[in-house]
Parts: structure tokens; C-alpha cells; sequence
């Protein structure tokens, strides 16, 4: 029996990444008359894996990310005006409207007397925490996380401050490092859901031999998911 149903939250209840996607493409056309936009593109990959350890998820690190590449790519030819460019296109996406996937608040209507429903996402708080307040979603849940990190000992965390037995919790997300494979690890339940986009920091190849792993299209399937897993758990009994 599912009794808690996890939610992550960029790119699973709203668009985020396309935010990044976008915002790199005008660092690329910046420095096009630096280097090739292929060039730029794996030095800023590099450059945010390098700086994670340091600045943490979200846009603040992403943004110094970009002025590090923009300046090496320049070899420090890079115009005060075009850094203080770099500045307002991580600001414009620190107070970009939040945009829901669809049927998101249907969804969450549907199950909230049903289940427990906890958001746990990971990333800079402040930026998290507005994202929330303007999303409009935070009274559906009973709980709310923002981690640091997604892994086990996160997941862990989370279940034991909460009393939650992880065979009875559900994790679902766009990243299936971060939303399924820890809390697979766990015990409890992971339903992937694609985005078109995925992050540097979320790519993954092959996907877990698991029993207790799912993939829907779109988060609107997933009351049928869970009607679905209880209806088989019944069938077992
Ligand atoms: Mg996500």
C-alpha cells in the first residue's frame, strides 16, 4: 500500500530546465565570436560540474558558471558590458514566471485526500521557496524539502524525521538519478516522468531492472499508476 506520494518539483510539477536550455544558447551566441558554440557549451558543462561541489544546484551557480566560461573562452577578452549581459540573464531567470506542466493542479486535487503528499526538490533555497510561493501548489502538500542533495542519505532523512516506511512511499521526478534510484535503493517506489531537457548534472543511460520502477508520458497518468499498483498489491494478497 502506497501511503506517501513524493513530488519532485523542476521539470516534474513545472518548467525549469528550459530556462537553462534557453539562457545557454544567448551565452553561445555571445561568445560566437570567441569560439564555436559546440566549445562553449561543453566548457560551461564542465565548468558547472567542476563548481557543484562549491555553489550548490540552481541559477546563482549557474550564473557564475557562465561569466567563468565566458571568461575563459575569452581568454579574458570578455567586455565588462557583456558580464554585466550574463548578470540580468541569470537574474530574468531567478524571477521568471512560474509555468506549470499540464494538469498539474488537477492532479494533486485528485490525491490529496488519498495520500500524504510531500515536494521535495533540491537546489538554492530562497530560489526554491519562490518558485513554490509562486507556483501556487504549496497548500496541496503536507510536507515540503528542499535538500541539498538527492541521494540515499537525503531520501533516508526525509522518511525517518517523517515516520514514513519506504516501502509505502512513492518518489516520482523528471531525473532518474535523483527521483528514482535512491529511493529504489530505499525500498519504496520510482516513477520516472521525462522532460524534454535534461540537466548536466541528471543524465543517465540505462534504466533501473527493477520491479518497484515506472515510466509514465506525463504526470497526469499517475492516479491511474497508483489505482493500478494497489489493485495488483490486492491481487498478491
Ligand atoms: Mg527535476
Amino acid at each position: 500500500m502506497i501511503t506517501e506520494i513524493g513530488f519532485d518539483a523542476d521539470d516534474t510539477l513545472w518548467h525549469c530546465e528550459n530556462h537553462f536550455f534557453e539562457t545557454q544558447a544567448r551565452l553561445e551566441a555571445i561568445l560566437e565570436h570567441h569560439a564555436p558554440r559546440e566549445e562553449v557549451e561543453a566548457k560551461l558543462h564542465d565548468t558547472e560540474l567542476a563548481n557543484v561541489r562549491l555553489f550548490g544546484y540552481g541559477i546563482k551557480g549557474f550564473t557564475l558558471s557562465m561569466i567563468e566560461t565566458a571568461v575563459q573562452i575569452s581568454r579574458g577578452k570578455i567586455t565588462g558590458d557583456e558580464v554585466h549581459e550574463i548578470l540580468m540573464m541569470g537574474k530574468a531567470m531567478l524571477d521568471a514566471p512560474v509555468e506549470l506542466m499540464p494538469n498539474v493542479r488537477t492532479v494533486l486535487a485528485s490525491l490529496q485526500d488519498k495520500y500524504r503528499l510531500s515536494l521535495i526538490t533540491k537546489g538554492d533555497v530562497l530560489d526554491q521557496t519562490n518558485k513554490i510561493d509562486k507556483s501556487g501548489l504549496g497548500d496541496f502538500f503536507d510536507r515540503i524539502e528542499v535538500v541539498q542533495q538527492k541521494e540515499v542519505d537525503n531520501y533516508r532523512d526525509v522518511l525517518t524525521r517523517h515516520g514514513i516506511d519506504a516501502e509505502h512511499f512513492l518518489m516520482i521526478g523528471n531525473s532518474i538519478p535523483s527521483d528514482v534510484l535512491p529511493v529504489l535503493e530505499l525500498g519504496g517506489w520510482g516513477v520516472h516522468v521525462p522532460y524534454r531537457h535534461t540537466a548536466v548534472f541528471e543524465r543517465h543511460v540505462d534504466d533501473p531492472p527493477h520491479e518497484r520502477f515506472r515510466r509514465l508520458e506525463s504526470l497526469s497518468e499517475l492516479p491511474a499508476l497508483l489505482t493500478k499498483i494497489e489493485q495488483e498489491g490486492a491481487a498478491d494478497r
